[in-house]
């Protein structure tokens, strides 16, 4: 954090305050005030629509999928701030689609509203006009730098939902989410089983080791919580399904859900294919609900496995790919682009081979996250593109290897999208 020494050529107003006098000095500004959490459209953050173009007809093909307007799925840090924030304050959801008037709205309508914002480095830019060009008090969180709005009175940036009691004294971080600004929607909501991942991918984000279960009475109250949601799937956000013990809490989850949700299909889960084919876990999966898994198959490429260190081999996606076939899931395999040197043949080949049971594909740009703690690989970050998985130009790209990776996510879409899908999760 900066000094206090710097702050004297601030403006008044924009004085530097340390964390906790903030804090308290926010806490008395934002009594009793109503709140206003605003979201960017993906219409104003995503340039390159092709991968929403994408997905718009790729999940015509599995019913229960939906692509909302500004967003590819509920933004679950509302839900989530939005349970601990205390009951009674109003709230309120601004979607923003153009800058200019969302000042205006705010200025017009939401004068006295505190602003809960995520900050990504895609939309940060757009924040700063935010709080320069209103006069509102601004609680902010993402994985940007804190140092600018450090230096604004108005704003403070938080780290962990835990300090959110500094500021509304009522609030608790252990109530489960809060959907009424989403009532209605169509959509796939998330619940989580499980924080954390054992496992050591190199290219990991910034993801706890530890494995650690969520209570049943979270789950649960999560579990109510969607009620006035409209959805056929839920999607466990859990890192790796299968690592925590409370899988079988499952068969529970969907009696529960099936008492107010006569649609429910069963439950999406992520997993990597060495994890899935241990013992009999697919089979006990499906048993449980389980319809559809996303698996990192990343890069089919040994050498790149091993250098990932990720926890499969080429060996294990045969048996993977006859499983999943076989028990009646459908696979969404994550698929990296972007790591020098990739070759991406087996890659396209894999998903060729198994049309009948991959309805669409997820890409990410290879990034990397200087002092992740799995790191350790030759490459480093150089600037904040770098670490960002959507951006596709990074400071190791050649021209080639750019080439490469466009010409395959062409290939990866026009193969899944194109193809008329045979498959079913029922
Ligand atoms: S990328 Fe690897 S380490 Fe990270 S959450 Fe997924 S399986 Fe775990």
């Amino acid at each position: 954090m900066d000094t206090l020494t710097t702050a004297g050529s601030i403006p008044e107003g924009h004085r530097l305050l340390n964390g906790r006098s903030r804090a308290d000095d926010l806490r008395s500004k934002v009594l009793g005030k109503p709140l206003l959490f605003i979201q960017f459209s993906d219409k104003l953050l995503t340039k390159d629509r092709r991968f929403r173009k994408y997905y718009e007809a790729a999940y015509r093909k599995v019913q229960g999928y939906h692509l909302p307007e500004h967003f590819m799925e509920i933004p679950y840090w509302i839900p989530v701030i939005s349970g601990v924030l205390p009951a009674d304050l109003e709230r309120s959801l601004l979607i923003v689609e153009n800058i200019d008037s969302a000042i205006e709205t705010i200025n017009l309508k939401f004068r006295d509203h505190v602003i809960f914002i995520s900050v990504l480095d895609a939309n940060e830019e757009f924040v700063r006009r935010l709080i320069v060009h209103t006069g509102n008090h601004f609680i902010l969180g993402g994985y940007t730098k804190k140092e600018w709005y450090e230096n604004n009175g108005r704003c403070i940036y938080l780290s962990r939902i835990a300090e959110l009691p500094d500021i509304f004294p009522s609030s608790n971080p252990d109530r489960p989410p809060e959907y009424s600004l989403f009532d209605g929607l169509e959509c796939l909501p998330r619940l989580t089983l499980s924080t954390g991942c054992a496992f050591q991918c190199r290219f990991c984000t910034d993801i706890p080791l530890t494995v650690r279960e969520t209570s049943e009475e979270a789950i649960s109250s999560s579990v109510s919580a969607m009620r006035k949601l409209k959805f056929r799937y839920i999607y466990l956000d859990d890192k790796s399904f299968g690592q925590a013990k409370n899988v079988e809490s499952l068969s529970w989850i969907g009696r529960e859900v099936r008492s107010y949700n006569a649609e429910f299909d069963g439950f999406v889960v992520q997993s990597p294919p060495a994890l899935a084919l241990k013992g009999g876990n697919l089979e006990r999966w499906r048993e449980l609900g389980v319809r559809i898994i996303e698996s990192g198959i990343e890069l089919v490429d040994d050498d790149f496995l091993r250098t990932m260190n990720k926890a499969y081999r080429e060996t294990h996606l045969p048996e993977f790919a006859a499983k999943v076939r076989r028990n009646g899931f459908l696979l969404v395999p994550n698929i990296i682009i972007g790591f020098p040197g990739s070759d991406y043949t087996k890659t396209i080949a894999f998903v060729q081979d198994n049309l009948d049971i991959i309805p669409w594909v997820n890409i990410n740009y290879f990034s990397v996250h200087n002092n992740n703690v799995r790191g350790a690989l030759a490459l480093t970050a150089r600037n904040n593109l770098d670490g960002d998985q959507n951006i596709a130009n990074k400071s190791w790209s050649t021209e080639k290897s750019f080439a490469d990776g466009e010409a395959a996510i062409e290939k990866l879409y026009e193969l899944t999208r194109t193809i008329v899908f045979a498959g079913s999760a029922a």
